[in-house]
């Protein structure tokens, strides 16, 4: 499957190596792919393939798992990259046991893949997060914070990951995620969703971290001051054992 994954790989950047498009979206993003790697992890063993954005330069990755280049109903998780979060293990938002939850769900399956999008704190940067956590320390909530500081709600777009789905010549795709505004904007971008997988965290681990959480009623989805924390990943997560209900309440 090794070989496999890296002949077809090379075939691709045979193919086509200086990769240019008229692009995607209203910034007509246009990524190329570069270099591609074995990556084993805690989570199962992967391949890293990584992207470079033809118009900004900014780097991207797919966490692959399995022969996914051509494949069809490919498991698919967008999520985007939170440094606080992913990194660092910060309360102030769940990115990180999204990704926890992804790879592993993933790194179980006989193909999927994570795209790693590198569009920091919504997509307004990192020192802009940075600022607007800095803003929330002094009451407000991140819509004020972000809107205080010119950005939109939410500058995410998934034009990057469409690309990054056509690229690799993926057929179709069964997209893991609780929000339909995800599988709109990849249709739109000529992605062909047939399925939605709903993106559910193992019961333990993550359940007592919510419960925690919501019993602190600090730092992660409501502030020190009782202003709301909207999650960073677009998805409201879902938590096996725990109702809706009990989850949305959290983001309320
Ligand atoms: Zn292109
Ligand atoms: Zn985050």
């Amino acid at each position: 499957m090794t070989t496999t994954m890296h002949d077809k790989f090379d075939l691709l950047l045979e193919q086509d190596p200086d990769h240019h498009c008229p692009g995607l979206g209203k910034d007509n993003i246009c990524v190329r792919l570069v270099a591609m790697a074995e990556l084993p992890t805690r989570f199962g063993d992967f391949h890293i393939v990584a992207f470079e954005n033809n118009r900004d330069g900014k780097e991207h990755v797919a966490i692959t798992k399995g022969d996914v280049i051509g494949a069809s109903d490919v498991p698919v998780r967008l999520h985007s990259e939170c440094l606080t979060g992913d990194a660092i293990g910060s309360l102030r938002c769940d990115c990180r046991d999204q990704l926890e939850a992804s790879l592993k769900a993933i790194g179980q399956m006989e193909k999927g893949m994570v795209l790693y999008l590198r569009q920091e704190g919504r997509g307004i940067g990192l020192i802009n997060k940075v600022r607007a956590y800095s803003l929330q320390d002094d009451g407000l909530d991140t819509v004020e914070a972000n809107l205080a500081l010119g950005f939109r709600d939410d500058e995410r777009d998934y034009a990057v990951a469409a690309h990054m789905l056509m690229s690799l010549k993926i057929e179709s795709v069964q997209l893991m995620t609780n929000n339909p505004k995800k599988i709109n904007q990849l249709t739109q971008y000529g992605i062909n969703v047939t399925e939605r997988i709903p993106h559910i965290m193992p019961t333990n681990d993550y359940n007592r971290f919510y419960l925690e959480t919501k019993a602190n009623k600090s730092g992660h989805m409501i502030d020190f001051h009782g202003k709301e924390h909207l999650p960073e990943q677009s998805d409201l997560p879902i938590v096996a054992g725990m109702t809706r209900e009990q989850i949305g309440s959290m983001h309320e």
